[in-house]
């Protein structure tokens, strides 16, 4: 296609995805029956910039379940509703080392080790207020719209399959019921959560959340305040220690940025008052990251010298 201003961002965005399309490495997650129908060759990368710059490649428009990066969005609004104390009475911020599906609370406290696995998820989505579901949903469905520049959608065929499949997360409820670390109605709880897993976005979507993430919380497209800002350090903190599941050392040594993966194949990343990254393809490793995605991040991360701790 024609240039008219060609981007050397842009030029590294089609160097990378013309690259990594040939990796073909990875499945498609299938214990949730609707995701496994998904194209594995759907590809696309994203970069928003904190001035709302945008450079997309790929299939930039195809949308896809969000499932776990909801996760950093839930937790946010958890503490806006709540504030720090009390979330962390119910929600710890220590990484697990143990698969994000893994049902398992901290023996001292009860507490599920962090809001970016499964158990801790659903805690968080736990606190989410409302007088009743519809009333919470919307909340939700708002919040995301902050982030993202326009409404949101929940796919409600993702939504019913892993409502009447997710016996392991519905497991964990009960765990947490019993220790009393949840005390809201719990099916009302694993509504809103598999809800909010199904809220479909598109690459591009993603970028603009992580970009409104690295620009203290305001949407650098609609210019909207997404997220009070005093909690964007906790979330980016709890992001870059426990965002990538049992492969989060390795990430932060890696490729030094914070960053939240999901069942779906998407990726975001945050580079602070610097710009979003988001990534898609559905082929997974063997611990729920996408292989493509993991691949982009760290060569986009040397290429464009991101990682946080680098001094060279
Ligand atoms: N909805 C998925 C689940 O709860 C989210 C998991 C993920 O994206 N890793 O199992």
């Amino acid at each position: 296609d024609l240039e008219i201003n060609p981007s050397p961002l842009l030029a590294v965005l089609k160097d990378l995805h013309s690259q990594y399309k040939l990796l073909g490495e990875g499945a498609v997650a299938k214990y949730i029956p609707e995701l496994a129908k998904v194209n594995p060759e759907l590809f696309s990368i994203c970069i928003v910039t904190v001035d709302g710059q945008v450079y997309k490649v790929g299939d930039y428009d195809q949308l896809f379940t969000i499932q776990s990066i909801s996760k950093v969005f839930a937790y946010g609004l958890a503490l806006e509703d709540h504030g720090l104390d009390y979330v962390l009475t119910r929600v710890g911020v220590e990484p697990t080392g143990d698969a994000f599906n893994a049902i398992v609370l901290d023996e001292q406290s009860k507490r599920p080790y962090n809001p970016m696995v499964n158990a801790g998820a659903i805690a968080t989505t736990s606190l989410i207020k409302g007088s009743g579901p519809t009333e919470r949903l919307n909340r939700m469905l708002d919040m995301f719209r902050r982030y993202i520049g326009h409404d949101v959608f929940v796919d409600i065929s993702v939504f019913t399959s892993e409502r009447s499949t997710g016996h392991r997360n519905r497991a964990m409820a009960h765990l947490m019921l019993n220790f009393g670390m949840i005390d809201r109605n719990i099916e009302e709880s694993l509504d809103l959560y598999f809800q909010q897993c199904a809220v479909m976005v598109n690459c591009q979507d993603l970028a603009v959340m992580a970009a409104t993430l690295a620009n203290k919380g305001i949407n650098p497209i609609i210019k909207e305040q997404a997220i009070d800002k005093r909690y964007i350090k906790d979330i980016l903190s709890v992001m870059y220690t426990c965002g990538m599941y049992n492969f989060a050392g390795e990430w932060a040594y890696k490729i030094g940025i914070p960053a939240k993966s999901g069942i779906c194949g998407g990726i975001i990343a945050v580079v602070p008052n610097k710009m979003g990254i988001g990534v898609f393809s559905p082929l997974l490793d063997v611990r729920g990251n996408s292989v493509r995605g993991v691949k982009v991040c760290e060569e986009l991360s040397q290429r464009l010298g991101l990682h946080l701790f680098d001094c060279s």
